[in-house]
């Protein structure tokens, strides 16, 4: 069950030069406002008159149906709403966006990085372990949002650097995993912040390898309950963290 809109978007741009002009803008600001997930392609064709062909993916109805009125959107891509714009929900997703949170009122929110598979969402239900909507997190937590998503992007792209590249394997893995490193201590300071700003827990999904993941929190090594949610198997009440 997905709450995708899998999407082509086709502007009619002046020129087929789009670089660093509004044109170029439009996806990157869907993004920014939280509406598209962060993949997306764009493509200028140039036949009898040049055509911009953005492929994005919206997370879900309200986005797709209400982009348009987003005050982000409004703010930066004025000229392109005012121009012809011609959408059409396609059927072949680049990726699929699982189990969005329902829930009226979270009781805690659990923040964790892009990287490890995980479906590109930064914010993540307590109760339900639905992901947020990008535009359901700038709600919540206005301009604190877009610093926890930035620090969640460098955690998709350490995870990368992981993943893809021998030299820096040691120095990434130790980002990832150690708790005292930049990436840690920066998501840290995240949840703690979500946290005071909407008086509830956002626990800090800490990544731990499975063979040093016991029942010893990673921080504070005191002996922690089981997780209930997918994915982390412990969580620490004094540390506020799962992993
Ligand atoms: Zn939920
Ligand atoms: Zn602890």
């Amino acid at each position: 069950m997905t709450d995708d809109i899998p999407t082509q978007i086709t502007l009619y741009p002046p020129t087929e030069h789009i670089e660093c002009t509004q044109w170029g803008r439009l996806a990157p600001t869907l993004y920014h406002a939280g509406l598209i997930w962060h993949n997306y392609e764009q493509i200028v064709y140039n036949t009898d008159k040049p055509e911009l062909r953005i492929w994005c993916i919206f997370t879900d109805r309200n986005a797709f149906e209400n982009w348009r009125s987003n005050s982000f959107v409004k703010k930066h891509c004025s000229d392109i709403l005012s121009s012809a714009i011609d959408i059409a929900v396609t059927v072949t997703p680049m990726e699929k966006h699982e189990n969005v949170c329902r829930c009226i009122n979270s009781a805690g929110l659990i923040l964790r990085g892009h990287g490890f598979g995980n479906k590109k969402a930064s914010v993540y239900c307590g109760d339900c372990s639905g992901y947020y909507p990008g535009y359901r997190v700038k709600e919540l937590f206005g301009d604190l949002s877009t610093q926890a998503e930035v620090w969640s992007l460098i955690s998709g792209h350490v995870y990368d650097i992981w993943m893809l590249t021998g030299e820096l394997e040691e120095w990434a893995v130790n980002e990832l995993s150690e708790p005292s490193s930049d990436l840690n201590k920066s998501g840290l300071q995240y949840a703690s912040q979500l946290g005071k700003l909407i008086k509830k827990t956002v626990w800090y999904y800490l990544f731990t390898p499975d063979e040093d993941t016991t029942e010893n929190c990673p921080i504070c090594k005191s002996v922690c309950n089981k997780s209930k949610w997918d994915g982390p198997k412990f969580l620490c009440k004094r540390c506020k963290i799962v992993y």
